[in-house]
């Protein structure tokens, strides 16, 4: 069993969409026993790229120990399995041990992608951490790329091993940065060059992976070329892939008059400091002491005050995001109003 994570430092650059169609591609045309997992509890969107939008399980869930894995695995009909999430303000940033374990029960399974939230934070280092490799996605503009080569520094710093980077939304105008000048600034190989097609937005909108909807569109060839190297083959142009190719083929002819922002330079003048993830801290659970009525337990006044005051000194010295600590002050504060009311 072989665990990719999908990251990247901006958002939206397209790392739901090449889990999505790596996953599609990965089981129908590869053949492989692969599992997608949507890990982005901020904005998951995995399950609607896949056309998936009624869950039984989610990840979270699995997390929790509420379900077995096996149990959050959805049918895709591509062949995939995926495990979905929905919005929630769970942080993993301290659960790699908890992620290793329950993904150790899809042993039987060739390959496991996992998406993730956008950013350089400790959300993405669990995931990073647990994997045997990393894709970084990213687009051809100086703000994707130098975050890009954030996120690179982060897998360095935590040793996960960096399959390459994925271009992703490449027009091929002048006005990009090429891929000789990503790699440069990144220091990392780019491994797929995906171009900007009209067919990827489109079997977003259908929830049909672009590898299954336009199979011999551009882009879904190059997603099918990256997810064959994956599997370890060579992915070999059909007769209508080639059609297509020359058929969508568009000279664009875009002289720039003023020069190129000089990225690597720039990047290297803001010397940007990569703090290390902050310690692993679980979120404290409610203490359960007093019987309810119902049999079920509830905490005392004194013990919401405590966790309150808790959340607090996290949330002041980091090691809480914010969103987190609101929701959680929210509905203890809440509790707490109830308890007292009583
Ligand atoms: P991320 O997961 O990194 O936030 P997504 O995969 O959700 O990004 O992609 C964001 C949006 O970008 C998609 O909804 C789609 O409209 C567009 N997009 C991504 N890749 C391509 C592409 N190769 N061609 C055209 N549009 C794309
Ligand atoms: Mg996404």
């Amino acid at each position: 069993m072989k665990i990719i994570a999908i990251v990247s430092g901006k958002g939206g650059v397209g790392k739901t969409t090449t889990t999505a169609n790596l996953g599609a591609a990965l089981a129908h045309l590869v053949k492989k026993k692969v599992v997608v997992i949507d890990a982005n509890f901020i904005t998951p969107n995995l399950g609607w790229h896949l056309g998936v939008n009624k869950y039984k399980s989610t990840f979270l869930e699995v997390l929790q120990g509420k379900v077995q894995i096996s149990q959050a695995i959805h049918a895709h009909r591509s062949g995939a399995g995926l495990i979905p999430s929905t919005p929630s303000s769970y942080t993993i940033r301290s659960a790699s041990d908890t992620i290793r374990r329950v993904l150790e029960e899809l042993k039987g399974y060739d390959m496991i992608l996992i998406d993730t939230t956008p950013g350089v934070e400790s959300e993405v280092f669990p995931v990073m951490d647990i994997s045997d490799g990393i894709l970084v996605v990213t687009n051809p503009e100086p703000t994707a790329v130098a975050d890009c080569h954030r996120t690179l520094k982060i897998a360095d710093r935590v040793g996960a091993h960096v399959i390459g980077i994925v271009l992703n939304r490449v027009r091929r105008e002048k006005y990009e940065l090429s891929v000789e000048e990503v790699e440069s600034v990144c220091g990392a190989s780019v491994v797929a060059i995906i171009p900007e097609r009209k067919e990827v937005r489109r079997s977003i909108v259908v929830g049909n992976p672009v590898v299954l909807n336009s199979p011999h569109s551009p882009a879904a060839v190059e997603f099918k070329k990256l997810a064959a190297s994956l599997a370890g083959k060579k992915y070999r142009m059909k007769f209508a892939d080639k059609i297509r190719l020359i058929l969508t083929f568009k000279w664009r002819k875009v002289e720039l008059k003023e020069p190129k922002i000089p990225v690597e330079k720039q990047i290297k003048e803001m010397a940007i400091e990569v703090t290390p993830p902050p310690p692993a801290v679980a979120i404290p659970e409610v203490p359960k002491t007093k019987k309810k009525e119902d049999g079920r337990k509830s905490s005392t006044a004194k013990e919401i005050e405590e966790l309150l005051a808790t959340l607090k000194e996290q949330y002041e010295t980091g090691m809480l995001p914010e969103n987190t600590y609101m929701n959680l002050k929210g509905a203890n504060e809440k509790k707490l109003k109830e308890l007292r009311r009583t």
